[in-house]
């Protein structure tokens, strides 16, 4: 039996996932991968692509929160792990016991690892995150020597063993940008006084999606890549995914719920922000914000159906938009230079976001009809709409 949720689905093209990570392995042949697949790898399934880009040869995986690297772990997940968002209270001690390396910013999280690893009888693996511009987590070049010290103090102690030093960037999507070459002086410095001081990371990373693209001096002994993994790019300023070498991996598809003809001057959904102009036809596509299409593209959102892209008519609503299919989707003669029109009825399939390389809408194009960014699109594909894995 075909189990295929068909009201609305995501495929997620594990292959794609591949392919993308051996890509920028290629952009950075000198560095390892570390693929980031935090937020359920960016809406994508964070388990079937951890695995997918370690087939890849993605050497280290990275996730935000404790609990995101700690369910890695519960589905099995080995090797080298870095995880950074914690805050006062951990999980310290099943990141240190799951062996997962743990982000430090400041004195009072060193001190709260070295607890944990004291109670763990572990040695506790510890990154040291450099504010080198960025102005989020990370420790300031002020305080660097006093983190520094105190984590040379833990090591010579024998509960903590540093890693890594990274940081992360703030304008690494605007290439030319004045603190890209400032972040890595600053990088570079914060490094310096490290290794000085006798810490010898395994690794050093900085380099975001946007730099792994487009700044080589930035990829060290890592790069950290998130969105490119998944094939969509980061800005479009930097190209769109297949000027990268990148391909989609995600595919936002739904059938139809209703199609239906309707009188000129109809208002579509709520406000009758649309309004049709003749008598036309009317589809509606079962998908809305609760399933994670910003509302902020109504009116605009793209949408594949009958080999023709339509938009969003009218407002988006919480689980349904429409779309205004002309007049006569039924077949006629061929307007000249014109797309063949095709019937569409119930059941029919929807493309919502996928590869423009078959013609279909992409996160960027729902980003640039939301006024947002394309991280954001994929990333907030809700719980509602099942993955379908294909590549497994
Ligand atoms: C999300 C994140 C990344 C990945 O960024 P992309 O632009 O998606 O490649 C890397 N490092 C940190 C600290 C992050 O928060």
């Amino acid at each position: 039996m075909n189990e295929t949720p068909m009201r609305v689905y995501a495929e997620i093209d594990l292959d794609a996932v591949r392919e993308n990570v051996r890509a920028l392995r290629a952009r950075a042949p000198r560095s390892g991968l570390m693929a980031v697949v935090k937020a359920d790898a960016y809406g994508h399934g964070a388990v079937p692509c951890a695995r997918a880009a370690r087939e890849a040869g993605a050497t280290w995986l990275a996730t935000a929160t404790p609990d995101e690297a700690l369910a890695l772990r519960a589905a099995g997940i080995e090797g080298p792990m870095l995880c950074w968002l914690f805050t006062p209270g951990g999980p310290w001690r099943q990141a240190v016991e799951a062996d997962i390396d743990v982000s430090v910013s400041a004195l009072w999280a060193l001190n709260e690892v070295r607890a944990a690893a004291q109670a763990a009888g572990r040695v506790a693996r510890v990154q040291l995150k450099a504010d080198t511009g960025l102005g989020r987590a990370g420790c300031q070049p002020a305080e660097w020597a006093e983190l520094v010290g105190a984590a040379v103090a833990a090591q010579a102690e024998g509960t903590v063993h540093v890693t890594g030093v990274w940081s992360h960037f703030a304008c690494a999507d605007e290439p030319g940008h004045p603190s890209i070459k400032l972040q890595l002086e600053a990088f570079r410095d914060m490094l310096a006084h490290a290794e000085k001081e006798g810490i010898d990371p395994e690794v050093r990373h900085i380099a975001n999606s946007p730099a792994t693209l487009t700044l080589p001096e930035s990829h060290f002994d890592l790069v950290r890549p998130g969105l490119a993994i998944y094939g969509v790019s980061p800005a479009p300023e930097i190209g769109t995914p297949a000027q990268l070498g990148l391909r989609p991996a995600m595919t936002l598809k739904a059938s139809l719920a209703l199609v239906k003809a309707v009188p000129a001057g109809h208002g579509v959904s709520y406000g009758h922000h649309y309004v049709t102009e003749a008598g036309t036809n009317l589809a509606l596509v079962p998908a809305g914000y609760a399933d994670g299409l910003p509302r902020g593209a109504s009116g605009r959102g793209p949408v594949l159906v009958g080999g023709r892209i339509h938009r969003a008519a009218g407002r988006i609503a919480m689980d349904q938009f429409v779309i205004d299919l002309g007049p006569d989707p039924a077949p006629g003669p061929v307007p000249d230079g014109g797309a063949v029109p095709v019937p569409v009825r119930a059941g029919d399939e929807a493309v919502i976001l996928g590869d423009a390389e078959r013609g279909e809408p992409t996160a960027e194009d729902w980003a640039q009809a939301a006024h947002t960014i394309a991280y954001e699109i994929v990333t907030r594909i809700g719980g509602r709409v099942p993955r379908v894995y294909l590549g497994g």
